[in-house]
Formats: structure tokens, C-alpha cells, sequence
């Protein structure tokens, strides 16, 4: 499958992404193919099963998100007008938002300063006679010390409810998130370390609890009675669909755990040296699943949170500032809780998605290092040939090409010429690129309308805006054009792209195609250093067949497709499991 990467695609390394596979693919297709009528609950009930288990509390449900599994459980507990929840002040605004939906008052506590969750050792200075529940959140998978919330849960009849949003497979003392207090919600929006896109859970051991919560997200509807209510309830239902890539996401649970620690361990490995910056930390007898691998910038640090988190992004490093203590927000008045007013002000979450490998924690590393003025540590073994030099050589490659106008590459019977924003006013170029593509209109990939304003669009925004996407003419010796090929979808961390646009439009010049494939090749290999080079082709397009093979491709996959027709513009589409199907073409592969 082919993998998002920090590729000039998109060459942001990102801050979140799940790890999604054809597992997802398969069982989503599945669900949209058969699961409806008898089937329709069929992964929805198999994904709730597998998690309760997972975390191993007997009552509950999939819900739409975490936000509306809080607001179910408060509800369900009778949690309202007059009462008062404790709520830590570093927190996504979920947590409180559920506690003023009921009518009931958030208040917030401080945090840890170095674990940055709920402090629970201070809670019973926010107690008082109206107090009715506590809300403990395991922030970016960091487990709450739950013990003194057990106590004062235990002495002022307080019900527990956890917010374990970010914390799927963090464990306390043995048990899992989720399956410490009364009841616990999660969430599977799409940042977070299993998705569904968007998504939650609310889990319960009180049955009672789990009904009442039942009978609110279902509009309370009368038991006794078909399509009856008998109160305004509420609709924070999943879908079957969404429940297929949970259960997909949930059979290899433990797998993305592992990720997320392991991504954490090689931060821990190159950053742990540099005494003014705090990382995550892991108490005794807890694992954290380091949902957000972070570090919080000491005083010591010049730098302000936000400049530092720009002077990341000028390098390509996508970040995400720590909480604000949520009552700053202009909804609640400001409370006193020191050390969420300052640390999380000093924190950032850096890239932890999934898919992040070691070399791109070695470059992110390598700039954190060097903004601190801390030399490279850990990461100086692999700077010079590595991810970063790369990156940067076969971008400023591309740059320098695509800047120099004149650019000719010679060939035997002819020569390469950049495509340039030039033809964008000539009126000629864009007749003969509207004429080709007519022409070939059922050999590409991808169908738009091939009128002159379409190719102009196209050109435009796909091939001279496109900083991975490079256009050639392949002109004759007399300098006729006779048609484009180019380079596209670089893969950095891969060291792929494919060729691009290879179109013949004029006669003439036989074997000018195959050299100008040829040419762009060794461009490729020898002055970008990539390692592969693939592209993609239908399986009856035999003029492009035979010149591949020529070059020395081979098929590596084919992929059956499938005709829709949009408006007036024909697309061909990948079929997945339907194994009944017509197919009339297939979507071929080809690797050097
Ligand atoms: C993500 C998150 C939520 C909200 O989850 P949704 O599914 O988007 O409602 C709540 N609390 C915390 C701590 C979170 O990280």
C-alpha cells in the first residue's frame, strides 16, 4: 500500500495519523457491500465485543464520540442543574463541554508538572457540598493516579467517571484505562491512536447505568411502546461502517501501542540528554501508551512556546501546542491553578502518528537539538546522508530545474523542454496540450475535461503549482513538439516516483518516447539518487505497454477498475471485494 510519507506530496511531517492497512479497506467494503438489513449491526456488535473485552469492562456501547459518551454517562448518573464535576484544567474542552451540557458547573483542578494530568493528591480543596462526580482524564495516555480519587470517591459518594479519550491500551496497576472508575469514554476521532473517523465508547460495570445511558441515546424511547418517547433524549449513535475499521483498528491493538511506545523511546533516545526540556514521563507500575509523544520547553529556553513551534514548522515539522487551561477560555472564569496556567504554556506535542519512522524522528531530533544550540546527540551519525540531506538536495533539485526556464535536456533525436507557466498565455501550447489529451482522453488515469480552459486548470494548478510535479515537452530535432512526460509523487523517506504524463500527440521521430523515458530515468537515478521508479498504466493501453516493457518495467500489481460516469466526465474507479463483478479493465502497476 502506498504508505503517506514526508515526500514532497506532502512534506509536512505531520503531528498525528493512524495505521491504516487493507485490513480497514477490506471490512469497511464489507460493511458498505453487505452490512445492512439482517447485517446491519454485524461489525458494530463484533467491534464492541473485542473492546469491552480489550479493556475488559462488561457494559457498554459504541458511540459517535467521546464527547457524547461523557454527556450520556453524566446524564445517565443524573449529573445537573446545581451540581458541580471536577474536571482538570489541561484537557481537551470535551471533557468540560459535557459537564455544562447536563447544567451542571465544571471546576477545574491543576495539574502535575511533570506528568501533566489531574493532581489528584490536591482534589479535595475543590470539594464541596455540591460536588457529584470527578473526571479524571489520562492525557496523551499518561494513566491519573487513581487512588486518592478512589478515597474521595469513597467519601463523599462520588461517582468516577474517566475520560480516556487518548489512553486505548494505557494500563495502571494492572488494569486498563477505562476500567478504573465507574464508567470511562473513549474516543476514535481521527487524530487519535485507533480511529474510526469519528467515534467514542462509553463503558460501564453498572449495568443499570449502561440502560440509562442506552435510553438516552436512543431518545428515550418507551420500552413498552413502538415509536414512543417519553423524553428528550439524545442521538450519539455509530454506524456498522465506522464500527468496521474500529474492529479492524482493535484486532491489532497491541501493535499500535507498540508504535506509539516505540516512537516515543527513539524522542526519549536522542532529546532525554537535554536537561531543560521535559519529555513524557512513565510512572512505576503504569504504561503509558505516549499518544502524543511531547516535550515541554524549560526556562532556560529563549524561545516562546508558539515561535518555537514556527521555527519547527519553517523546517518542515508539524507541531501542536499543549492545552490551554480551559478556564481561560471567555466561557468560565479564570481559576487559580498555577501550574496549568504555566507548563502546558510551555509544551508542545510533537509528530507521534503512526506511520513516523526513526529517520524522521532523527531529522526532528536533529532541528530541536540544533534550535537549542545542543549539537546533534544522538542524531549526528545519520545527518550527512541522511533523511534531512535528501530531502533537501532533491528539493532544491527540483526547485533549481523547474526555475530554469531554458531548461533543455538533450536527447539523440530531439530534447526535453520544461513546461513552464510561459504556456499557460500561449495560446498554441495550450491548443496542442487540450488536443492530446482529447485524444488519449481514455489512456489516463484520471479523467477532467479536456476543454482549453480544463487544460489550463490543469496545468495550472496540478503540474506548475505542484512542488513534487515536473513537466517536460519532448520536442524533435527541428524543436516540434511531440508530446510531454514528466516526474511525479516522490517518496523521500522511500526513494520512489513515478513517471508521469508520458503522452504522445504528433507523429514523427520514431523511438523519441522511449528515450525521453529513458532520460528522465537516469534523471531520476542518477542526479535525484532515487532508488525506484514506477508508474501506473491501463492494461489495454498497448503502445504504452510495449514502450515500458522496453524500458525494462515490469507489472508488480494490477488493480480491477470499474466505469462510473460523472458528470459527463468518465472515471474509472478500484473495485474491492466484489468477486461477481464485470471487470473491464484493469490499473497495472509497472516498477523498474
Ligand atoms: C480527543 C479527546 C476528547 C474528545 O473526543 P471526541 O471523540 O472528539 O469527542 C475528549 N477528551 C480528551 C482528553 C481528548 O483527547
Amino acid at each position: 500500500m502506498n504508505k503517506s510519507s514526508p515526500g514532497l506530496t506532502n512534506n509536512l511531517i505531520l503531528t498525528a495519523g493512524p495505521f491504516i492497512d487493507y485490513r480497514e479497506v477490506d471490512y469497511a467494503a464489507d460493511a458498505a457491500l453487505h452490512g445492512w438489513n439482517h447485517h446491519h449491526s454485524d461489525y458494530l456488535r463484533k467491534f464492541e465485543n473485542l473492546f469491552m473485552d480489550y479493556i475488559g469492562v462488561e457494559h457498554g456501547f459504541a458511540t459517535s464520540s467521546c464527547t457524547g459518551a461523557l454527556h450520556l454517562a453524566l446524564k445517565a448518573k443524573g449529573i445537573g442543574a446545581g451540581d458541580e464535576v471536577l474536571v482538570p484544567e489541561t484537557t481537551w474542552i470535551a471533557t468540560a463541554a459535557a459537564v455544562v451540557y447536563t447544567g451542571a458547573t465544571p471546576v477545574f483542578c491543576d495539574v502535575e508538572a511533570d506528568s501533566w494530568v489531574m493532581d489528584s493528591s490536591q482534589l479535595e480543596k475543590y470539594i464541596t457540598s455540591k460536588t457529584k462526580a470527578i473526571i479524571p482524564v489520562h492525557l496523551y495516555g499518561q494513566p491519573v493516579v487513581m487512588e486518592p480519587i478512589w478515597e474521595l470517591a469513597e467519601k463523599h459518594g462520588l461517582f468516577i467517571l474517566e475520560d480516556a479519550a487518548p489512553s486505548i491500551g494505557t494500563i495502571y496497576k494492572g488494569r486498563k484505562t477505562g476500567n478504573l472508575g465507574h464508567a470511562a469514554a473513549f474516543s476514535f476521532q481521527g487524530a487519535k491512536a485507533v480511529v474510526t473517523g469519528e467515534g467514542g465508547f462509553l463503558l460501564t460495570d453498572d449495568e443499570d447505568l449502561k440502560k440509562k445511558a442506552w435510553f438516552y441515546n436512543d431518545h428515550c424511547r418507551d420500552p413498552e411502546r413502538t415509536l414512543f418517547n417519553i423524553d428528550i433524549g439524545y442521538k450519539y449513535k455509530i454506524s456498522n461502517l465506522q464500527a468496521a475499521i474500529g474492529l479492524a483498528q482493535m484486532e491489532k491493538i497491541e501493535q499500535i501501542v507498540a508504535q506509539k511506545r516505540q516512537i516515543f523511546s527513539w524522542y526519549q533516545e536522542r532529546l532525554g540528554d537535554i536537561e531543560e526540556l521535559a519529555l513524557n514521563i512513565e510512572k512505576p507500575e503504569t504504561r503509558n501508551i505516549y499518544w502524543m509523544s511531547s516535550i515541554v520547553l524549560g526556562d532556560q529556553i529563549k524561545y516562546g512556546r508558539d515561535e518555537f513551534i514556527s521555527k519547527l514548522k519553517e523546517r518542515m515539522i508539524d507541531s501542536r501546542p499543549m492545552f490551554h487551561p480551559i478556564s481561560s477560555f471567555p466561557m468560565f472564569d479564570n481559576a487559580d491553578n498555577p501550574v496549568a496556567y504555566k507548563v502546558p504554556m510551555r509544551g508542545i506535542n510533537l509528530p507521534s502518528g503512526h506511520e513516523r519512522r526513526e529517520e524522521e524522528i532523527d531529522y526532528i531530533c536533529a532541528h530541536i537539538r540544533d534550535l537549542l544550540g545542543h549539537g546533534l546527540g544522538k542524531c549526528a551519525s545519520s545527518q550527512p546522508q541522511g533523511y534531512l540531506a535528501f530531502r533537501d538536495k532533491v528539493l532544491q533539485q527540483i526547485q533549481d530545474w523547474k526555475t530554469n526556464s531554458d531548461l533543455a535536456i538533450k536527447l539523440k533525436s530531439g530534447s526535453l523542454r520544461l513546461v513552464t507557466a510561459e504556456s499557460l498565455n500561449n495560446d498554441s501550447d495550450i491548443e496542442l496540450l487540450a488536443k492530446w489529451r482529447e485524444a488519449n482522453q481514455d489512456a489516463f488515469p484520471s479523467q477532467f475535461k479536456v476543454t482549453q480552459q480544463g487544460t489550463k486548470t490543469w496545468l495550472e494548478n496540478s503540474v506548475l503549482n505542484s512542488p513534487d510535479r515536473i513537466l517536460f515537452w519532448v520536442c524533435d530535432q527541428d524543436n516540434k513538439k511531440i508530446g510531454h512526460a514528466g516526474l511525479f509523487r516522490f517518496d523521500l523517506s522511500q526513494k520512489f516516483c513515478e513517471l508521469d504524463n508520458i503522452l504522445r500527440g504528433e507523429s514523427g521521430s520514431p523511438g523519441i518516447m522511449q528515450e525521453a523515458c529513458s532520460k528522465l530515468i537516469e534523471l531520476c537515478q542518477q542526479e535525484l539518487g532515487l532508488a525506484d521508479i514506477y508508474l501506473r498504466v491501463f492494461s489495454d493501453n498497448q503502445r504504452a505497454l510495449e514502450l515500458y516493457q522496453k524500458l525494462g518495467m515490469k507489472e508488480i500489481q494490477r488493480a480491477p477498475l470499474r466505469k462510473v460516469e460523472e458528470d459527463g466526465v468518465s472515471k474509472w474507479i478500484e473495485v474491492i471485494k466484489s468477486p461477481y463483478e464485470k471487470i473491464e479493465r484493469y490499473f497495472l502497476t509497472y516498477k523498474l
